[in-house]
């Protein structure tokens, strides 16, 4: 068996270590003759295994107890309808900032509930660069500010944190969450799906500040409702199980192998400034995002000739080093270096392309 580097942007590559973890634990876990998968999620097991995954999160991102950590489904997309749904309130108004693919498919989802006011956008741009603080214009009476604070697809990153005063700050984290330290005290609401840096397809984890809950508008549908989710210890229906144990698997790495988010943030600069450094030193490979918003997680790159793209991708793929696309709807190259992406993946990526470069450029 060989496994490969894998820089797929989701569902994206996880930890080896955890996934032997979850080999050995999949016929009997911890000697209860019983895979995880095949528990009750209302069983003592289960259930400690859920308080444990949520207890190594909030340690993880240092959320405070004013918060809820909420296990949900349906991932970031339907988080772009629930948040309208419980926090834009009837015929209310939310502030949104537009930064690309994702940004612009949250705002449509909220047009559906109420009104949008986009408080920046640089679409303009090409969306080769986040708006500044001063280019937001925040309307009045705002339920709340969204922002996509890691465009997966485009590799745009906010390099800062909004300041809204006292609107809720709402973050799309699909992308970046656990990469990096946040003060979650500054956000309203974080969500985030959790195939790109927090384990498996199927579960979406929602962070909420606990007077949030109960704004929803009376038409919510109560799966899609954090006060429901949150007085339900996420158990109001079956949790996604053993995304929700993977996931576990996950922060139990995070927290004692890697040594904590600090050090991970710290690996993931390393990773990506290697190949963004690889990219500018070379005439044949480009990125076009402005420096301070180039995306750690996502690095999407081009070459100098769209022709050779196919040729790349083939090789690459030869070369043990899959998934190098770029996103179907902008084409080119792009790596995603995820938290699970060892620096040795990095590497070899670094030397294939320095090698093609030389044969083909
Ligand atoms: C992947 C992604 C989404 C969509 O996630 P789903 O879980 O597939 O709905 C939304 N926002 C961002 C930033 C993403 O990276």
């Amino acid at each position: 068996m060989t496994r490969k580097y894998n820089f797929c942007a989701g569902p994206a590559a996880l930890p080896e270590a955890v996934l032997k973890t979850a080999q050995a634990e999949i016929l009997d876990w911890q000697g209860r003759g019983l895979s995880v998968m095949e528990m009750s999620h209302r069983s003592d097991e289960f259930v400690a295994i859920a308080k444990k995954a949520e207890q190594d999160f909030r340690d993880l991102l240092g959320v405070p107890d004013n918060y809820k950590v909420l296990f949900m489904q349906g991932g970031a997309s339907s988080q772009f309808a629930m948040v309208p749904l419980n926090l834009l309130g009837q015929g209310g108004q939310a502030n949104y900032v537009n930064t690309g693919v994702w940004s612009k498919k949250a705002i449509a989802e909220a047009k559906r509930y109420g009104n949008v006011n986009i408080a920046a956008s640089t679409e303009d741009r090409n969306f080769f660069i986040a708006p500044s603080q001063s280019e937001l214009q925040l309307s009045e009476d705002a339920a709340y500010l969204h922002y996509t604070s890691n465009e997966t697809i485009g590799g745009l990153q906010f390099d800062y944190v909004p300041q809204v005063g006292d609107v809720p700050l709402v973050c799309d984290m699909s992308s970046d969450i656990l990469s990096a330290p946040i003060d979650i005290s500054q956000f309203g609401l974080i969500y985030a799906g959790a195939q790109k840096n927090i384990g498996p397809a199927g579960l979406t984890i929602v962070i909420v500040r606990e007077d949030l809950l109960g704004r929803e508008l009376a038409q919510n549908p109560t799966m899609f409702s954090y006060k429901v989710a949150a007085d339900n210890d996420s158990m109001y229906n079956t949790p996604p199980t053993y995304a929700l144990y993977l996931s576990g698997l996950v922060f139990d790495w995070l927290k004692n192998e890697v040594g904590g988010i600090d050090k991970m943030a710290e690996i993931n600069q390393r990773k990506a400034a290697k190949l963004y450094t690889a990219i500018d030193n070379s005439a044949f490979y480009g990125n076009p995002i402005a420096i301070p918003n180039r995306s750690i997680m996502n690095v999407p790159f081009t070459l100098a000739d769209a022709k050779l793209e196919s040729v790349f991708l083939k090789e690459a793929e030869a070369a043990g080093l899959l998934n190098l696309a770029g996103h179907r709807s902008v084409g080119g190259m792009r790596a995603s270096l995820y938290n699970a992406v060892p620096e040795a993946a990095v590497d070899a990526l670094i030397a294939f392309m320095a090698d093609f470069e030389q044969r083909q450029g």
